[in-house]
């Protein structure tokens, strides 16, 4: 399964080393000195001050779940309700966002996910180059920490900021892209599929290719 698995991903343009993370994703000599745990991370981060989106948080919204996922979602920034509780995707967008990681027979403390940005923007207005530019670093971070064997990049902001890349996410969509040798799956942020339910077939797609890359099989539907 491992073989196909990188035989696919080979085809797709990805070179995949097995189970982890490659080696292309280790720091250059120009990034700060890694760290080994996410907490060293969230350490070093302490009560950030370093852009202007810190004067008006309640929380900084590091990131949840299981340390050594395989799979991490990324969002953009974290929302009113996200600001006070400290935590991602807990609103609107994150209920829906656990439905979906329930549909894959999973919990959201099986998977991570996190932000751009760990600071919300005032009246959720888009993070500006200079506030994305401060914080990337730390997703950067915290992705080459929990190396997962998958990223789900959820909606245009996460996807480009990822990808260094400025095509819409409808373009970006539907296939893997590389990101330091990991597969990375662009797909409709949660909160555009509030307001658009047609393309719920489109990110049920994008899942399913996720799952098939990570080997998960699809929870059984009602009794046997
Ligand atoms: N939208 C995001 O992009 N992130 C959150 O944490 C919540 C809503």
């Amino acid at each position: 399964m491992e073989y196909l698995r990188n035989l696919y991903l080979k085809s797709i343009g990805i070179d995949y080393l097995p189970g982890r993370m490659s080696a292309s994703n280790e720091q250059t000599e120009d990034e700060a000195p890694g760290f080994e745990t996410l907490q060293q991370l969230r350490d070093n981060i302490g009560d950030c001050r370093r852009c202007e989106l810190s004067q008006g948080r309640s929380h900084i919204v590091f990131g949840v779940g299981n340390p050594d996922a395989d799979l991490v979602f990324v969002g953009e920034a974290p929302g009113r309700d996200e600001d006070i509780k400290g935590e991602p995707f807990v609103g609107k967008a994150g209920q829906l966002l656990t439905r979906i990681i329930s549909a894959m027979g999973l919990t959201r403390d099986d998977v991570y996910i996190c932000n751009v940005i760990k600071c919300r923007p005032p009246d959720n207005r888009d993070p500006l180059l200079a506030e994305i530019e401060m914080c990337e670093p730390f997703l950067k971070e915290q992705l080459r920490i929990i190396k997962p064997r998958a990223i789900c990049a959820l909606g245009s902001f996460a996807s480009q900021t990822l990808l260094k890349s400025e095509m819409k996410i409808s373009r970006l969509r539907g296939q893997f892209h590389d990101y330091y040798g990991i597969p990375l799956m662009p797909t409709y942020h949660p909160s555009y599929l509030l307001r658009n339910e047609n393309a719920k077939r489109d990110v049920w797609e994008d899942i399913k290719m996720v799952m098939e890359i990570l080997d998960l099989t699809f929870p059984r539907q009602g009794k046997s």
